[in-house]
C-alpha cells in the first residue's frame, strides 16, 4: 500500500465497539494509512454468544448494524465507526473442515457509506465435544491448543453451568467435573473459546479481514477520488485462442465508485486468451 497523504481518512480516529480487544488485531492495517483505531467498549454479548446462553438473531450486516448503533450511542460525534462479527461453522467449500468466517463493516456518517468486507479462514480451532465420565479430554485440549487458546466447559442439558476462558489443564479437568455433576445426563460439553481475545488464531483471522478492510478503503475512486473504490462485479468474455469469440472465461472486473458512478473495467491479464473448451463456438 503507497502512503497516500491526501486520503480524506487520515488523521482520523475510527471508533471500533469491541469489549475483547479485537483493537488489536486491526490497528497495524489502519495505522499504514495514518489512522488510529480506538476500542469503544460495547457490550457485544448482548447481541449474541458464542456460547449459546444469548442466542443471535437476525442477518449478519443487521448484528454489525446494531453495534455500530451501539457505537455512536457512547461517542456521539464519532466520525468512522467499525464493528465485527465472526460465526463458525463447515468450511464453505469443504465441508468437512471448520471455517472462521469473519465480517467487518466501517461506517462513514459524514457520507453515510458503509465498507463492507467477508473473510473465511480455514485457520481455526472452532470445535464442540460431549465427554461423558469415562472419556478422556486430552485430544481436545490439545485440539483446542490450550494453553495459548482457551476453552469452554458446559453442562449438557444445564447451559447456565459454564466455565469459560479456561486455559489450564487442571481448570478444565475441575470444570469438567462439575459439569458432569450439575448435568442430568452427567455429560459436558467442551469447546474452544472463540472470543478474540482468548483465541489468538481468531485475532491473526481478524487482522486479514481488516488488512482487507484497509485496502478497500486505501483505494479512491480516480474520478471524485472519495475512498473505496472497489471491483462491483466480474466480466466474462475472454477470447478464445482458437477464433477469438468471447468465452464464460473471467476477462476482467469492472470497478465502479458508489459516490459518483465511475466505473472501469480492469484486466485480469491473467492469459490474454481463453482455452477452446471454454468457447460457445468451438466446444458448443
Ligand atoms: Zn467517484
Ligand atoms: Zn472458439
Amino acid at each position: 500500500m503507497n502512503a497516500d497523504n491526501d486520503h480524506p481518512y487520515r488523521g482520523l480516529t475510527i471508533y471500533f465497539g469491541t469489549k475483547h480487544h479485537k483493537e488489536k488485531a486491526v490497528q497495524e492495517a489502519f495505522s499504514r494509512l495514518g489512522i488510529t483505531v480506538k476500542a469503544v467498549s460495547i457490550d457485544t454479548d448482548s447481541f449474541g454468544t458464542f456460547s449459546g446462553e444469548i442466542p443471535r438473531t437476525g442477518s449478519v450486516r443487521d448484528a454489525l448494524q446494531n453495534k455500530i448503533n451501539e457505537v455512536i450511542r457512547s461517542v456521539p460525534d464519532a466520525r468512522l465507526i467499525l464493528a465485527s462479527e465472526g460465526s463458525f461453522g463447515p468450511h464453505p467449500a469443504f465441508p468437512f473442515s471448520a471455517c472462521d468466517h469473519e465480517a467487518l463493516l466501517l461506517w462513514d456518517r459524514d457520507r453515510n457509506h458503509g465498507f463492507f468486507v467477508d473473510h473465511v479462514s480455514s485457520e481455526t480451532n472452532f470445535f464442540s465435544a460431549e465427554l461423558g465420565r469415562d472419556d478422556a479430554p486430552d485430544e481436545w485440549i490439545r485440539r483446542c491448543r490450550v494453553p495459548t487458546h482457551a476453552m469452554i466447559v458446559q453442562a449438557k442439558d444445564h447451559p447456565s453451568i459454564i466455565f469459560k476462558a479456561l486455559t489450564s489443564i487442571d481448570r478444565i479437568r475441575a470444570a469438567l467435573q462439575e459439569c458432569m455433576d450439575a448435568s442430568p445426563v452427567a455429560r459436558a460439553v467442551l469447546s474452544a473459546d472463540l472470543r478474540a481475545n482468548q483465541n489468538p488464531t481468531r485475532m491473526k483471522v481478524i487482522g486479514e479481514a481488516a488488512s482487507k478492510l484497509a485496502e478497500r478503503v486505501a483505494s479512491r475512486c480516480p474520478s471524485c477520488k472519495v475512498p473505496g473504490f472497489w471491483p462491483a462485479r466480474a466480466e466474462r468474455g475472454l477470447p478464445c485462442g482458437d477464433c477469438g469469440a468471447p468465452t464464460r472465461v473471467i476477462l476482467g472486473d469492472h470497478w465502479k465508485c458508489e459516490e459518483c458512478g465511475f466505473q472501469e473495467l480492469k484486466l485480469r491479464n491473467v492469459s490474454p486468451t481463453a482455452d477452446a473448451r471454454f468457447c460457445g463456438h468451438c466446444n458448443p
